[in-house]
């Protein structure tokens, strides 16, 4: 049975593709900072039978990431798909702009997905299969203004992604970006909170004038489209797909 580990598994995104790959028959290590991490896991096994683990390591620690991926590698071997999705977002001005929100997030958004891979690279260059699939954004193509940080991990991360491809070809490794535009998780309904406030609006009309402005499609993309294509992604046949970023994102990457 392979194994797929996901990093910030145990809400939103992450969480919606775990399920989805846990009812694939794949074996799933849980990641994230939620207390109820363990449970969610436990449960997942249950419901699908299949096995799981849960790691609370933090993204923004080198050492606890390799601690986590040897942890999973003795309990199911080689981890045969790994999706870099844990993420954090901070809106704010570039003159307030705090460097402490800048370091976490360039470190959560993007350092760890280095970490994790280069963790995973030998076991996956050994067996001549490895899948890496980075959550980035639409903003890992576009920018938008108060996201100084997040615009720049995201185009940060494409272009890993575009590195790992290029390295991981002889060795059967394929390394893709997913680019979803705006998705209903606790990451954006803080979101329009803290935009609400920037921009002096209330919140109904934040997802309407500032969201989803860039979007021709005038909807919250869903977790399940996310959860299939990175499924797609991690399949024996997906060779060729190989460094790209894929936008799912309503048409927002289309103007
Ligand atoms: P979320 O807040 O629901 O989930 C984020 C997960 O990351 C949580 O499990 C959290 O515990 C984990 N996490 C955060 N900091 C961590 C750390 N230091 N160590 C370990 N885990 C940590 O957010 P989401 O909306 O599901 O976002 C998931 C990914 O998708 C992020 O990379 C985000 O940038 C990206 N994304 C989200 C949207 C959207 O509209 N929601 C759009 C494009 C891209």
């Amino acid at each position: 049975m392979a194994t797929v580990l996901i990093t910030g598994s145990t809400s939103g995104i992450g969480l919606g593709i775990a399920e989805h790959f846990a009812k694939a028959g794949y074996n799933v290590v849980f990641n994230g900072l939620e207390d109820n991490g363990a449970e969610i896991a436990a449960n997942v096994a249950k419901e699908h039978g299949v096995q799981t683990m849960f790691s609370n390591a933090n993204m923004l620690d080198a050492e606890q990431i390799k601690q986590m991926i040897d942890e999973a590698t003795r309990k199911f071997g080689v981890i045969d798909v790994l999706i870099n999705n844990a993420g954090i977002q901070f809106v704010a001005p570039i003159d307030e702009f705090p460097a402490a929100k800048w370091n976490a997030i360039i470190g959560i958004n993007l350092s760890s997905a280095f970490h994790t891979s280069q963790a995973v690279w030998e076991g996956m260059k050994n067996q001549k299969f490895g899948r890496i699939i980075n959550i980035a954004s639409a903003h890992g193509l576009r920018a938008s203004e108060f996201k100084s940080a997040y615009v720049a991990a995201k185009h940060g991360i494409v272009g890993l992604t575009k590195v790992l491809g290029l390295e991981g070809a002889p060795y059967n490794i394929t390394a893709n970006a997913i680019c979803p535009g705006y998705v209903k998780t606790p990451l954006v309904e803080k979101q329009i909170a803290d935009q609400a406030k920037t921009h002096k609006m209330s919140e109904g009309e934040v997802v309407e004038k500032v969201m989803l402005k860039k979007q021709a499609v005038k909807d919250f993309v869903s977790i399940e489209t996310l959860a299939e294509m990175t499924l797609l992604l991690a399949s024996k046949h997906a060779t060729a797909f190989t460094g790209t970023a894929i936008p799912i994102d309503g048409g927002w990457t289309a103007q």
